[in-house]
């Protein structure tokens, strides 16, 4: 157990958007603590090349996480590794419950992020680490001059299967439409590839086990034909969006009926001192550049309301 805490701002969530909240707490002259279930960086952490950050021509997803994880702690940020069970209200503040203690805060920022979505196939869950991933930059290196396929049509997906064009024999980019949710300049990049396949107009029906008990490949079918077909892909990457992960929050400020926390621009939420950063909340872009619009926002906005 650690001893109970106390801090202005309580920031849940070490990604882009809570990391860049604590930055503009700790320099408005106010004290925050990050909790953070997981690592710090949140998704962004798992981008190879991140390449539309503005002022940044290129950088690595890691390299661009460490800095602000970096930068937030030299401010005096304090960032801690334990899961939030449940936020109660305490008066003008909260208190915000961990699995091992009890932390009074001023004001609360949610920053939670999303959560990569899953394919909902019965063997999924078996598979997952048995060729089923769903980060490329994690895993892919395990499949090097092997086939492997990529699901989704979004900048995710494309990027993911660009990564693993550099070392895999054989890439396949399968989705559901043929047109893509991605920046139009990563798809051309893949499709300058030479061991790249696209599959388009395709769900996956199958995750086809091996008698080894890893991934053999999977079974497609074309959503206007209705022919079917084996990928021999010894590797599967799901990358089909996210979905958010709200539900410890249910009880104190609004969700949508997907489960994103109702905030608008200006962060707020249906519950007085709590701030909503990030992808977790309502909105219409999710990118790195308004994660971080949003940390600012909801860090400023969080300092004044415990300065009222
Ligand atoms: P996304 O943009 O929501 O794309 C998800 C893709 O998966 C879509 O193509 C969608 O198909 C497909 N899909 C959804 N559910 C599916 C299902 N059940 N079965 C099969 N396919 C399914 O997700 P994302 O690529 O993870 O990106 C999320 C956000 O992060 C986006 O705003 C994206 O631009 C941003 N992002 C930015 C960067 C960057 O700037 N460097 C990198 C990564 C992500 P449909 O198109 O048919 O709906």
């Amino acid at each position: 157990m650690k001893d109970n805490a106390q801090a202005d701002v309580v920031i849940i969530g070490a990604g882009t958007a809570g990391l860049t909240a604590a930055i503009y707490v700790q320099r408005a002259g106010k004290a925050s603590l990050v909790l953070e279930g997981n690592a710090y960086g949140g998704q962004i952490i798992n981008t190879p090349d991140i390449e539309n950050y503005p002022g940044i021509a290129h950088i690595s997803g890691f390299d661009f996480a460490t800095g602000l994880y970096n930068q937030a702690q030299e401010l005096g940020a304090k960032i801690e590794f334990e899961s939030v069970l449940e936020i109660v209200p305490d008066g003008k503040g909260k208190i915000v419950k961990t699995r091992e203690r009890e932390i009074h805060a001023g004001a609360v920022i949610l920053a939670t992020g999303v959560v990569r979505r899953e394919l909902g196939l019965p063997n999924e869950k078996k598979l997952a680490g048995k060729g089923v991933s769903y980060c490329a930059t994690c895993d892919g290196a395990f499949y090097r001059k092997k086939e492997v396929a990529v699901n989704g049509g979004g900048n995710t997906a494309l990027e993911d299967a660009l990564f693993l064009t550099r070392f895999c024999s054989r890439v396949y980019l399968i989705h559901r439409r043929d047109a893509f949710r991605a920046d139009a300049a990563e798809v051309e990049k893949l499709k300058a590839k030479d061991n790249v396949e696209l599959v388009l107009n395709a769900t996956i029906d199958e995750l086809k086990e091996g008698e080894d008990g890893k991934l053999s490949g999977v079974e497609v079918v074309d959503k206007f034909t209705g022919e079917k077909r084996i990928i021999p892909a010894a590797g599967l990457f799901v990358a089909i969006g996210q979905v958010p992960s709200n539900q410890a929050f249910a009880g104190i400020v609004d969700l949508d009926e997907a489960g994103y926390i109702v905030a608008g621009e200006d962060t707020r939420t249906s519950a007085e001192g709590i701030f909503a950063a990030g992808d977790c909340r309502t909105k219409s872009v999710r990118q790195l550049a308004t994660a971080a619009g949003d940390g600012a926002v909801a860090g400023l906005a969080a300092c004044q309301y415990v300065e009222a």
